[in-house]
């Protein structure tokens, strides 16, 4: 099967400004109209065409029997755990499900993590989805329905104001398709975003990540989890293509747009890559990059043998980034109890 997504031709949701355009123009509408039904499919998420009353009737209804449609995933399930975090499942038109998740921020904000493929290829020894395989890639309809459709499973008066790539799928191997949607999710007709909130992160493609620089001004985020190829080829079959001196070097690299740091997330395996001399190689690896480090101790999941440190390794391995000069946070696990934390996304099997 091809991890190319079928985009159906009649898909409003899947065109993005110029093809509204060209369409507006093939029914001798102006430019002017497009733009009116861009910002009802991306600005307000309307997904019934009787509700966008500035367009004229007589279109609407041309569209409607020439077959155009509007959306194609819907909002199956949500999950909220003890702490505030959502959990959302969609549907997608061929019965696929992706995850999202809704991360409380404090004070009614939130941060939203997209999926960008059903289930992921690379593979990471400590990550649910990986082990899913990929049957995917999603369309850019698909991802912006995801932050369209949070609006109507976040609490009354929520902020959502940053959106990050770091939920189901390896996002820059599904690049097309992710530099699409963040067009339509920072134009200000769109979704609205500023760009300086949006965050794509990536185990570590490397010509994607120079790609992706040259393509968008974004921020990124690298997950590194080691700081010696030996065991990053064992946790991380990327490396083997790309290993850690090469994304060190494409991060060197990387145009800082909005001079924000980058973040360099690293998942603490117990007993794999969190001991002090790996928290020494990381600080030398990482020094003069202008990054964040996020340590996240390993969120277990059914699968393989991998052990959470104890909280007494985690502040060390931070002392030690700290005292070398860096800014390091460890991540609080958000969302454990709804299998909604980090590397945990991915639909489990039905119970027997
Ligand atoms: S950590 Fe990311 S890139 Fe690695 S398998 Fe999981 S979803 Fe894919």
């Amino acid at each position: 099967m091809s991890i190319r997504p079928e985009v159906p031709e009649k898909s409003l949701t899947e065109m993005g400004r110029e093809r509204l355009r060209a369409l507006a123009a093939e029914y001798g509408q102006p430019r002017y109209r497009a733009d009116q039904l861009f910002k009802w499919l991306f600005g307000r998420g309307v997904r019934d065409l009787d509700a966008m009353t500035d367009l004229p009737k007589g279109w609407r209804q041309q569209l409607r029997d020439d077959g155009y449609t509007i959306g194609r995933v819907t909002l199956d399930r949500v999950r909220e755990s003890v702490d505030g975090t959502r959990k959302l499942a969609f549907r997608l038109s061929d019965r696929a499900v992706v995850e999202s998740v809704l991360i409380p921020m404090g004070d009614g904000h939130f941060t939203q993590c997209v999926s960008s493929q059903v289930g992921c290829a690379l593979a990471c020894a400590f990550c649910y989805t990986g082990t899913l395989g990929l049957s995917r890639h999603l369309t850019p309809g698909e991802i912006l329905d995801q932050v369209l459709l949070a609006r109507d499973a976040a609490p009354p008066d929520a902020q959502v104001d940053h959106i990050v790539y770091m939920g189901m799928g390896e996002p820059l191997h599904n690049f097309e398709g992710v530099v699409e949607s963040i067009r339509r999710i920072t134009d200000p007709d769109g979704v609205g975003f500023s760009p300086k909130r949006v965050t794509v992160s990536t185990a570590g493609l490397v010509p994607m990540i120079e790609k992706l620089g040259q393509t968008l001004p974004v921020n990124l985020a690298v997950s590194l989890n080691a700081t010696t190829d030996e065991v990053r080829d064992r946790i991380m079959p990327v490396n083997k293509k790309y290993g850690i001196e090469k994304l060190i070097a494409a991060l060197r690299s990387y145009p800082q747009a909005f001079r924000r740091k980058m973040t360099v997330e690293y998942v603490l395996l117990g007993g794999v890559n969190d001991s002090d001399d790996d928290a020494r190689r990381l600080a030398r690896l990482l020094r003069g990059l202008p990054v964040r480090i996020n340590l996240l101790p390993w969120n277990p999941f059914a699968g393989p043998a991998f052990a959470r440190p104890e909280d007494a390794r985690v502040r060390s391995f931070q002392d030690i980034l700290q005292r070398a000069g860096h800014t390091v946070t460890v991540r609080t696990t958000k969302g454990l109890d709804i299998d909604a934390a980090c590397g945990q996304l991915g639909e489990r099997p039905a119970a027997a």
